[in-house]
């Protein structure tokens, strides 16, 4: 048996010239994540339809809900396309759920039915309140049941299961997200994914500081990602020859704003070689002393690059509600010490100045040791397999 799923896009329906687009570029999505069961899309540009048989029907379900850009999925009953197939059938589900009230709605995109969308609704709603105790509601029905008469057959579904919704991962490009292996990052990851943002991770690396176990760390955390993309790759950047040299030359109080200014130049150089748009990170406003708004500002001035900072205005606890959400928090709070924490001053400076910055830096050739950094960053692809695959 096959069972037809059918889906709605949702917030994109609202972007009328790249309708087309946006579609393409779901169907392309579903084509990735269905990648191994038999299945027939096809799609307009309200909705969507999957055929599935029906031993695939969960594992089908499972997977849609990870796709961006999917509104809504109905699991549709489907008859043959004649009046009584489609009362008996309604009638059979509506006998096993709870109601007062009802409405049929009916769709018909199959012209060639004798009887219009309206005749539809009227006989079978006169079938069901023949057959089962409740009445009619057309306002606000406890129930509402939607008819679809198509080519091949009717389907009929009363149930919606709500999608994940935002726009089809990719649509907007690449940015480049900062991944630590902390709780915000991955947030902030999955809240790009979710406007239509396909990532690269960049991960500063100070072995032997930091562990193998923290690069694990954040592999995982990248791989959750890679669930709702399937095109992450994680970009380990050999982070501990910068980071000494700050050591050696900086005041204590400027080691985190001048390693953070160094962070932002290399992500702002390797973005524009794996050409991604735009620089994505964790910082939440006022979190630590690197994330005041004078920091901030500070250490932006490095690039150009538009910095997307999805989580900058979320209190912590609202940030990990959603890595509660994906599945990222349990991972994120492993104790492995990243190289953020791992040369912490007692008293990094708050409200840091820029002057004093460049003054910093003049003391040491970064421009080298930043080349020669980016040139040893090396590129973890986790969908090696996946891609061998498809
Ligand atoms: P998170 O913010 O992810 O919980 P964190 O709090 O340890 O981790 P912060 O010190 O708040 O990190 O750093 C702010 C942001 O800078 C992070 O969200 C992340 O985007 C980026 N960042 C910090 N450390 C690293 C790293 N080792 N590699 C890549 N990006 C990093
Ligand atoms: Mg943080």
């Amino acid at each position: 048996m096959e069972k037809l799923l059918l889906i709605k896009y949702g917030e994109l329906t609202t972007k009328k010239g790249n309708r087309k687009v946006f579609i393409k570029m779901l169907c392309k999505n579903i084509e990735k994540i269905l990648y191994g069961i038999n299945y027939n899309l096809e799609q307009n540009l309200s909705c969507m339809y999957i055929k599935v048989e029906e031993k695939d029907l969960n594992v089908c379900l499972e997977k849609l809900l990870q796709v961006f850009g999917i509104h809504s999925i109905a699991i549709c009953e489907s008859v043959n396309n004649n009046i009584e197939d489609i009362q008996n059938k309604v009638v059979e589900i509506l006998k096993n759920k709870n109601f007062n009230s009802f409405k049929i709605e009916t769709k018909r995109s199959n012209k060639k039915f004798s009887l219009n969308s309206l005749e539809v609704s009227s006989k079978v709603g006169g079938f069901v309140l023949k057959n089962i105790s409740c009445k009619v509601d057309v306002h606000n029905p406890d129930i509402l049941v939607n008819v679809e008469i198509r080519g091949e057959a009717t389907y009929i579904y009363v149930d919606v299961i709500s999608g994940i919704g935002g726009y089809p991962v990719g649509i907007q490009g690449k940015g480049l997200l900062m991944l630590s292996g902390g709780i915000d990052s991955p947030v902030a990851g999955y809240l790009s994914l979710k406007r239509g943002v396909d990532l690269e991770c960049l991960y500063f690396e100070s072995l032997p500081h930091t562990s193998l176990e923290a690069r694990e760390k954040v592999l995982k955390l990248a791989s959750i990602l890679n669930e709702y993309s399937l095109n992450i790759k994680v970009h380990v950047v050999p982070f501990t020859n910068i980071q000494e040299t700050i050591y050696k030359n900086a005041p204590d109080s400027y080691i985190i704003t001048i390693m953070r200014r160094m962070m932002y130049r290399i992500a702002d150089r390797y973005s524009k070689k794996i050409k991604c748009k735009v620089i994505i990170n964790g910082e939440s406003i006022g979190q630590v002393a690197s994330q005041t708004l004078t920091s901030m500002v500070v250490i932006n001035s490095v690039t150009n690059k538009p910095i997307i900072r999805p989580v900058a205005c979320m209190d912590k606890l609202e940030i990990i509600d959603i890595a509660n959400k994906i599945n990222t928090y349990q991972t994120s709070i492993l104790p492995y010490e990243d190289c953020c924490t791992i040369f912490l001053p007692k008293h990094p400076v708050i409200n840091p100045e820029l002057d004093k910055c460049i003054e910093i830096e003049k003391t040491f050739n970064y421009e080298e040791l930043i080349n020669e950094t980016i040139n040893n960053i090396q590129v973890i692809n986790l969908n090696k397999v996946k891609n061998d695959l498809l």
